[in-house]
C-alpha cells in the first residue's frame, strides 16, 4: 500500500517523497489512517519500526485542517523520556513541515540546558516535544499553557516509567484537557503501561510490530 492511501494530503506526500520512503512502513499503514480518524493508539514498538512518522506524518496532516492559532497555546504535545529523543522527534517534525502551506512551529525542551532560550522559542509553538521535568518547570515559569492540548504522544513510554517519570506525568496529565486524543508508543507491554491505558486512553486501537 503506497503512502497516497492512507489519508494524507498532497503536501504531505510531497513531504514523504523528498525524504525518499518508498512505501510505509507496517506500523505507519495501521497507525496513520487510525491517527486521522482521531482514534487513540496504544502501539507496541521499538525504535527502528518507524514509529515516530507513524505519529508525526498524521499529526501534520491534523494541523492542516486546523485554523492558524489565535493564542499562544500549544495544541500538540509529546513527552518523551530523554533529551536526545526529545530532539530527533522534533526534527522530525520540522522536517516535514517545512513546506507546508499551514506553517506549524514545533519546539523540543528538555532539562540539562538553560530554560531562557526554550521559554523564548516556546512563543508561537504549537507542537512541543518535551521531557517531564523540563516541561513541568516551564509549567511553573508560566512559559506554556497545557489548556489547549488536543493531542498527546507518550513516546517510548516505558522508558519514561523505567527513568523514574511517573510522578511527573502523573502531574502532567492531570493538567491536560480530558477531551483529547492520546497515542502511546512502547516497547514493551507490562502493568504500568496498562494502567496508564487503562486511565488515558479511550478505545485505542492496539498496534503490534
Ligand atoms: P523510528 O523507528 O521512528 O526511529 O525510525 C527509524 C528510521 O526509519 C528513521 O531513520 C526513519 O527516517 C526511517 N523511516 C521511517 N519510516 C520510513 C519509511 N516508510 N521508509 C523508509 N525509511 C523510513
Amino acid at each position: 500500500m503506497p503512502f497516497s492511501e492512507l489519508g494524507l494530503s498532497k503536501p504531505l506526500i510531497k513531504a514523504i517523497a523528498s525524504q525518499h520512503y518508498p512505501k510505509p512502513y507496517p506500523i505507519q499503514q495501521e497507525a496513520i489512517p487510525a491517527i486521522l480518524q482521531g482514534k487513540d493508539i496504544l502501539g507496541i514498538a521499538k525504535t527502528g519500526s518507524g514509529k515516530t512518522a507513524s505519529f508525526v506524518l498524521p499529526i501534520l496532516e491534523l494541523f492542516q485542517r486546523k485554523s492558524v492559532a489565535r493564542n499562544r497555546y500549544i495544541k500538540a504535545l509529546a513527552l518523551v523520556p530523554t533529551r536526545e529523543l526529545a530532539v530527533q522527534v522534533a526534527e522530525v517534525f520540522q522536517t516535514f513541515s517545512a513546506n507546508l502551506p499551514r506553517k506549524v512551529k514545533t519546539v523540543a525542551v528538555f532539562g540539562g540546558v538553560s530554560i531562557n532560550p526554550q521559554m523564548m522559542a516556546l512563543r508561537d509553538a504549537e507542537i512541543v516535544v518535551a521531557t517531564p521535568g523540563r516541561l513541568l518547570d516551564l509549567m511553573a515559569s508560566n512559559a506554556l499553557q497545557l489548556t489547549d492540548v488536543d493531542i498527546l504522544v507518550l513516546d517510548e513510554a516505558d522508558k519514561m516509567l523505567d527513568l523514574g517519570f511517573e510522578e511527573e506525568m502523573e502531574r502532567i496529565f492531570d493538567r491536560l484537557p480530558r477531551h483529547r486524543q492520546t497515542i502511546l508508543f512502547s516497547a514493551t507491554l507490562g502493568d504500568a503501561i496498562e494502567d496508564i491505558n487503562k486511565n488515558l486512553l479511550r478505545n485505542p486501537v492496539k498496534i503490534e510490530v
